[in-house]
C-alpha cells in the first residue's frame, strides 16, 4: 500500500466559453447537421525537436479512417481548407481576466501554438492553443494551490461512432473556445480538489462567458501514488472528481498486491504468451459472444497466463481487466478469463475441456478472447507490452472515468514534443491595463456574484442567485436587451422556459429562443407576441423560421377586443365572470393581449350595460 505522503494531485479545468468560435466567425451553438461529410486519414510526422511522441506513434499504430459530419456551426476553417481568421477578441479578454483573476503573470504578447493531436478529433491533427497566464494562485480553505498556467484554446470535434478502425465525428464543437487552467500538485486529498475545482470554475462563471452546455465544464485529474503520473480525462461532474481519484488510488494499491503475490509466483521476469486457436473446443457454444464471433468467421483463442489464477478477477484484484485493455487497443473488445469462467454462457465442461488443451499450473490463470488467427502476434505484443509495463509498477498512462466501472486504459501519456507555433497566427498585442480593470470588476464571491445581478437587472437577489448558479446569465443578458424587460426575462427563464417544456414535452436551444424573440421584435412586437411565438413553437404548430410570420402572434386592438368581449357577454355563462374573463378572451381569440387593457375594457362594457 502507497504511504499519503506520495500522494500527488493536480488538476486541469477546462471550460467552454460561449464567445463565437476561436478562429473563424461560427457561433459556439448550433450542432445541426447539414447532411455533408467529409472523409480523412491522418498521418504522424516527428515533432520539429526530431522526436515522435509515443501517444500519436500509439494512434498510427492503430491505422483508423476519420469521418466528419458538417453542421451549421461550421464552415471551411473547421474542415481545415482555409487558414485561421483573427482570434475572437472576446474569448482572448476573458480568458486573459481569468489569468488575471488567477494572479498569474500576464504573457507580454500571446502566441498560438499547435498541439499535435492525431486521434482524429482535430481535422488538420492539430489543436491551436495559446498560453495567456503563468504561475498565479487560487486560494482554499486549505491553503493556496498554485495555478501553473491559463491557456486558451480551440475545442475538439465531438466523437459521434466508432465503427471498426472508422471513426465518426461533428464539426460543430471543433473550434469553440476552450479555457484550461492547470494547477500544480498541491492538493491534498479528494475533498480538497473537489472544492479547487470548484473555486477555479467559479472564477469562470463569474465572467458571464462560460457556456451552459452540460458538458461545458470539463476536468482532469493528475494523481500519482507513488507510481507515475496518471492523467484522468475528461469528468464532466465536479462531483465526480472525489470518487475517480478515490478509484484510482484503490486500483494502484490493489496492483501493488496483486504484483507482489504474481512476483512470489513467477519471479515477475518477462512474460512469454503463447496463444492458440481453440475453436474447435467451442463449436456447439451457448456463449452468445463466442457463437456470434465463430459465425462472423473469427477464431477463439486460448493463453495461459502463468501465476496469474485469483489475481484476475477476486477480492480487489482486477489483473483482467488490465489485460482486457490490451487486447481493447488491437480492436479487440476484451476477454473472458479464468476467474470468471465458466460464465457468459461458458459452460462448466467447456471450461474443464479448454484446460486439459492448455493445461496450465494450478497457479496460473487463462483466458480466451475471439480474434482472428492473424492477429495472434498483435494481440501477444499488447499483452506482453502491457504486463512487462505494470509489473515493474510503472502505471503512468492517460485514463478515463465511467462511474459505473470506474477508470480503464485510454493511451499512453502524451509527451512535451507535441508543441510548435502557429504560423498562420501573428502574435497577439493587448492591452494589459484594461484587463486588469476588467478582472478587479469581477465578483470575488457567489454572493457578491448575485447582488450584482440583481443591482444591474433589478431583479430579486432570490432570482439572481439561481441565474448565476444555473450559469444563466449570459441567456439574460441576450433576453434582456431583445425584449428590453429584465423581469420578464428573468421569469422566461426561471419559470416560463420550463413550463413550456413540460407542457409540449420539447426544449429549444437558446439559439432557437434567441432567433424566435429577435424575429418578433423585429415586427416591432412585444412581450405578449414573444410569449405566444414560443408558445406556439413548442407546441410544434410553428417552425422557428415561420413563427414571426404567423398572424397568431399580432395582438389583437381594441376593436378586436371589443367585438370577443361583447360576444363573451352575449354568451354569459361561468366564462363572461370577471375571475375567468382573461381565460375565456384566450381561448376564444387565440391570439396575444395586454391583461390590464382587457381587465378595463370588460370593466367599461359592464358599467354601460349596467346603464
Ligand atoms: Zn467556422
Amino acid at each position: 500500500m502507497t504511504g499519503e505522503s506520495g500522494t500527488k494531485i493536480g488538476l486541469e479545468i477546462h471550460v467552454q466559453l460561449n464567445t463565437g468560435k476561436l478562429f473563424c466567425r461560427c457561433r459556439s451553438t448550433g450542432e445541426t447537421h447539414t447532411g455533408t461529410r467529409i472523409s480523412r486519414r491522418l498521418y504522424a510526422t516527428t515533432g520539429e525537436m526530431g522526436k515522435s511522441d509515443s501517444a500519436v506513434k500509439f494512434e498510427t499504430f492503430r491505422n483508423r479512417t476519420f469521418e466528419y459530419l458538417v453542421t451549421e456551426n461550421s464552415c471551411l476553417v473547421e474542415a481545415d481548407e482555409e487558414p485561421p481568421h483573427h482570434i475572437d477578441g472576446e474569448a482572448l479578454e476573458t480568458a486573459l481576466v481569468v489569468a488575471s483573476k488567477l494572479d498569474c503573470i500576464l504573457l507580454e504578447r500571446v502566441f498560438v501554438m499547435r498541439k499535435l493531436v492525431i486521434d482524429g478529433s482535430n481535422t488538420s491533427g492539430f489543436q491551436r492553443t495559446a498560453l495567456v497566464g503563468i504561475g498565479g494562485t487560487i486560494n482554499t480553505s486549505r491553503g493556496p494551490v498554485r495555478i501553473s498556467s491559463v491557456c486558451l484554446e480551440e475545442d475538439s470535434a465531438r466523437k459521434t461512432e466508432t465503427n471498426g478502425s472508422s471513426v465518426q465525428y461533428s464539426l460543430g464543437r471543433l473550434g469553440v473556445p476552450l479555457i484550461e487552467i492547470s494547477t500544480e500538485p498541491d492538493i491534498k486529498d479528494e475533498e480538497h480538489a473537489v472544492e479547487t475545482a470548484r473555486a477555479i470554475s467559479f472564477v469562470v462563471t463569474a465572467t458571464g462567458k462560460a457556456h451552459r452546455a452540460a458538458e461545458a465544464i470539463r476536468q482532469d485529474v493528475n494523481v500519482s501514488f507513488g507510481h507515475g503520473r496518471i492523467e484522468l480525462k475528461g469528468i464532466s461532474r465536479i462531483s465526480d472528481i472525489k470518487e475517480c481519484i478515490r478509484a484510482e488510488r484503490e486500483r494502484n494499491a490493489a496492483l501493488g498486491s496483486a504484483i507482489s503475490i504474481l512476483g512470489e509466483r513467477t519471479g515477475n521476469e518477462t512474460f512469454n504468451l503463447t496463444l492458440r486457436d481453440v475453436s474447435e473446443l467451442f463449436r456447439d457454444t451457448q456463449s452468445r459472444v463466442l457463437k456470434k464471433g465463430l459465425e462472423a468467421g473469427n477464431q477463439i483463442l486460448g493463453l495461459v497466463l502463468p501465476g496469474m489464477h485469483g489475481l484476475l478477477k477476486s477480492g480487489d484484484f482486477r489483473l483482467g481487466r488490465e489485460l482486457a485493455d490490451a487486447v481493447k487497443t488491437v480492436g479487440l473488445s476484451g476477454l473472458m478469463h479464468s476467474d470468471e469462467l465458466p460464465g457468459y454462457g461458458v459452460t462448466e465442461e467447456e471450461v474443464r475441456n479448454l484446460r486439459s488443451m492448455l493445461s496450465p499450473r494450478k497457479v496460473d490463470g487463462f483466458a480466451i478472447m475471439v480474434a482472428r488467427v492473424t492477429d495472434i502476434e498483435r494481440i501477444r505484443t499488447a499483452m506482453e507490452l502491457r504486463l512487462a509495463k505494470i509489473i515493474t509498477m510503472d502505471l503512468a498512462e492517460t485514463r478515463g472515468y465511467n462511474p459505473e466501472i470506474g477508470t480503464f486504459f485510454l493511451r499512453p501519456l502524451a509527451g512535451s514534443e507535441r508543441m510548435y507555433p502557429e504560423t498562420d497566427v501573428e502574435a497577439i498585442e493587448y492591452d494589459q491595463k484594461h484587463v486588469c480593470a476588467l478582472s478587479e470588476k469581477l465578483p470575488r464571491t457567489p454572493e457578491e456574484a448575485s447582488m450584482e445581478i440583481s443591482r444591474k437587472y433589478g431583479i430579486s437577489r432570490q432570482d439572481a442567485d439561481t441565474i448565476f448558479r444555473e450559469n444563466s446569465l449570459a441567456l439574460l443578458e441576450r433576453i434582456s436587451e431583445i425584449s428590453s424587460d429584465s423581469r420578464w426575462a428573468t421569469r422566461f427563464i426561471l419559470q416560463l422556459k420550463g413550463a413550456f417544456e413540460t407542457k409540449h414535452g420539447k426544449a429549444l436551444s437558446e439559439d432557437e429562443i434567441i432567433s424566435i424573440l429577435e424575429a418578433v421584435r423585429n415586427r416591432n412586437l412585444g412581450r405578449e407576441s414573444m410569449e405566444k411565438a414560443l408558445d406556439l413553437v413548442y407546441a410544434g404548430k410553428e417552425t422557428p423560421l415561420s413563427v414571426s410570420a404567423s398572424s397568431s402572434i399580432v395582438p389583437l386592438s381594441s376593436q378586436e377586443l371589443d367585438t370577443i368581449l361583447r360576444q363573451i357577454l352575449d354568451e354569459g355563462g361561468p366564462g363572461s365572470e370577471k375571475s375567468r374573463i382573461i381565460a375565456s378572451i384566450r381561448e376564444k381569440s387565440g391570439r396575444p393581449f395586454d391583461p390590464s387593457t382587457a381587465m378595463k375594457a370588460y370593466d367599461s362594457l359592464k358599467a354601460r350595460a349596467g346603464k
